[in-house]
């Protein structure tokens, strides 16, 4: 049987597997049927094989981004992809999803107001049909300006008054290289004052400035990969002990980090000094759509790279609802579902 798990590090956009993509492809030549589309890249067709799959790099998947940009630029669109990737993870096991995405406008066709109330409708209608639970972080990408991320903030906290369950977030993403992160810490801090949680991409490259700010300063409700903070993959002898002090959980996506190289090897994966430590840690995907890798087989990775028993997994899998942005209660119903024979 599946294992119940839940999702807190996925992108929407990333999360489209290629048959979604198709689908979004065809709906939108029936749409906009004058209008050329980006080409798919050569060995984008599916059913893709296993052997293509391995042989895949990030400069092979990157295009598809654009690709899904210009699929998803109107709100029937983007409600299709965001029922799409709540379907996929509903049928590997995911009870509760938190999906992030970065508000976006396209002239003529779509307001960034558009685009999250499409998201958070979606969101509900198919919340209330049971199964999975989902909500949403709304993402701010670090190359953009912060009058950008203000401008979003200021959306995010009108449309949270209608959606105070299903809008429960705040991430920041995007290139690690470019940005600094500490510029966002006034800003971040007016989202938590206002009741959104913190999920902030950290330390995917070295950066010890920066992380250090965001560990001890800000301390964010979650952190995405922190893979250069412990100092055998880029971080210091000074970061490791901080993030351990913060208790900060952290999303693991052991897939997504060895595709990106920012870390080397599975055996040097930094779940195994997290492990070790007893710091708190959820299994993610982070875009399982262009990596190929649902969250079932990312708990298998983890289990075969710390030779964890099946229940020894159940068990992290369940301990992983005490780090979602869920309220009490709804953690109270995971937890009662999860427990169930
Ligand atoms: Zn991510």
């Amino acid at each position: 049987m599946t294992r119940s798990k839940v999702e807190l590090h996925a992108h929407l956009n990333g999360s489209l597997h290629p048959a979604r993509l198709w689908a979004l492809k065809a709906h939108h030549e029936r749409r906009f049927p004058h209008e050329p589309l980006p080409v798919f890249p050569a060995w984008f067709t599916p059913p893709i094989s296993e052997l293509q799959r391995r042989s895949l790099t990030f400069d092979d998947v990157f295009p598809l981004f654009g690709v899904v940009q210009a699929l998803t630029d109107h709100p029937e669109a983007v409600a299709q992809a965001v029922e799409a990737v709540i379907d996929d993870f509903a049928a590997d096991g995911v009870r509760y999803l938190e999906l992030r995405s970065t508000p976006r406008a396209v002239p003529d066709r779509m307001t960034k107001l558009q685009y999250m109330r499409t998201i958070l409708e979606t969101m509900e209608t198919r919340n209330a049909r049971g199964q999975i639970l989902s909500k949403y972080l709304v993402s701010w990408d670090r190359r953009q300006s912060l009058a950008t991320a203000e401008e979003t903030l200021a959306l995010a906290l009108d449309l949270r008054a209608e959606f105070p369950n299903t809008l429960v977030g705040v991430d920041l993403s995007g290139d690690p290289r470019s940005g600094d992160a500490r510029s966002f810490i006034p800003l971040l801090e007016k989202a938590r004052h206002h009741g959104l949680k913190l999920a902030i991409h950290l330390a995917e490259v070295p950066n010890e400035t920066e992380t250090w700010s965001i560990l001890t300063e800000l301390k964010p409700d979650r952190i995405g990969h922190g893979t250069a903070i412990h100092p055998s993959l880029g971080g210091s002898s000074r970061l490791w002990p901080a993030l351990l002090t913060a208790r900060i959980p952290v999303e693991v996506c052991l897939t997504s980090n060895l595709f990106c190289q920012s870390v080397p090897t599975l055996e040097q994966h930094h779940v195994v000094h997290l492990k070790a430590a007893h710091h708190p840690f959820v299994i993610c995907t982070d875009d399982q759509g262009i990596f190929f890798s649902p969250l079932s087989q990312e708990y298998a990775l983890v289990q075969g790279l710390l030779g964890s028993s099946n229940e020894a997994m159940d068990q992290l899998a369940l301990e992983a609802i005490d780090y979602t942005f869920a309220s009490d209660s709804e953690k109270d119903t995971l937890r009662r579902a999860f427990q169930l024979p």
